[in-house]
């Protein structure tokens, strides 16, 4: 495997499990340095750092809750002071609702709050910290961690579309300001991936077997993808055989969003 992160500093938000492990160890394997934020998850976010360390990588752990200004300045001043070198960020820290239905008539305050909170203040917060660093060295790369439900809407997922359509219209956005710094910002909008997020949504569905089929055949590809499909994604944006691309969002998804809605035989 190439090594293009050899000497640079990358700060993978949520990496104690699925999709974000799975950007933390490709950043790793590809010779980053790589701090791991997680939240509560201890024991997710130490077993991200034994894989980085099994491929022979550096890592951090790195808590820090993204929605508190506060933790999250202080995670990316620790990092920046062990690494010496911050040069790339992936906001991949994301929750669905769980208490409440997701659809604006039921959802409580409350959670519409926490998912905004996480999805999307927890990106610009984090933003924030490491543009301190990005724009003094005049160069850096932001990846955020959105969704194919920031691009369509999905019956009951309100504040996770609205929440993930913020990342895709706040990743274009914060191009136009940075691109005058040598600041890249992107964004992925995966498909269903085989995750604990995934699952957790499959048990919801009446038929978790028979969803998982649907699922599978609603991508031109007809299978679910693996987090590995969209950390690779992750490191060819953030590397410079990607130099030229900024403000995309990306979907990332075995052509579900290619067809519109698909017939399902
Ligand atoms: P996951 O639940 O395994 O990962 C989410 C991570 O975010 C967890 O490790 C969790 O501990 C962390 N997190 C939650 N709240 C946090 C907080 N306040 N501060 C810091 N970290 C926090 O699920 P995943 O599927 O790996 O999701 C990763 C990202 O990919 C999410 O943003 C999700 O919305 C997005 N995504 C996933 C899918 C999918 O099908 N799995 C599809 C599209 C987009």
């Amino acid at each position: 495997m190439e090594k293009r992160f050899s000497g640079k500093g990358v700060l993978v938000t949520g990496a104690g499990s699925g999709i974000g492990r799975a950007i933390a160890v490709r950043f790793a394997r590809e010779d980053a340095m790589v701090g791991v934020n997680y939240h509560q998850n201890t024991e997710g976010a130490k077993k991200t750092l034994e894989m980085i360390v099994a491929e022979g990588g550096e890592g951090m752990l790195l808590p820090a809750d993204v929605r508190q200004s506060r933790a999250v300045e202080d995670m990316v001043d620790t990092l920046v002071e062990k690494f010496r070198s911050l040069d790339v960020l992936v906001n991949n820290s994301g929750i669905g609702s769980s208490t409440s239905p997701d659809r604006v008539h039921e959802i409580s305050e409350e959670d519409w709050d926490r998912v905004m909170a996480v999805n999307l203040k927890g990106c610009m917060l984090t933003s924030k910290a490491v543009l301190k660093y990005f724009m003094k060295q005049r160069s850096g790369s932001i990846i955020n961690i959105s969704s194919i439900r920031g691009l369509l809407g999905n019956p009951v997922l309100a504040s996770y579309c609205a929440s993930k359509g913020g990342e895709v219209t706040l990743t274009k956005e914060m191009a136009l300001d940075y691109a005058s710094y040598n600041i890249r910002v992107n964004c992925i909008c995966p498909g269903f991936i085989d995750t604990e997020m995934f699952r957790v949504y499959l048990s919801k569905q009446e038929d978790p077997r028979g969803a998982r089929d649907t699922f599978s055949k609603m991508a031109l590809l007809d299978r679910i993808g693996r987090p590995e499909e969209i950390a690779s994604v992750c490191a060819f944006l953030a590397s410079d055989a990607a130099s030229f691309i900024t403000g995309v969002a990306l979907p990332v998804d075995g052509g579900y969003t290619a067809n519109g809605v698909r017939e399902i035989q």
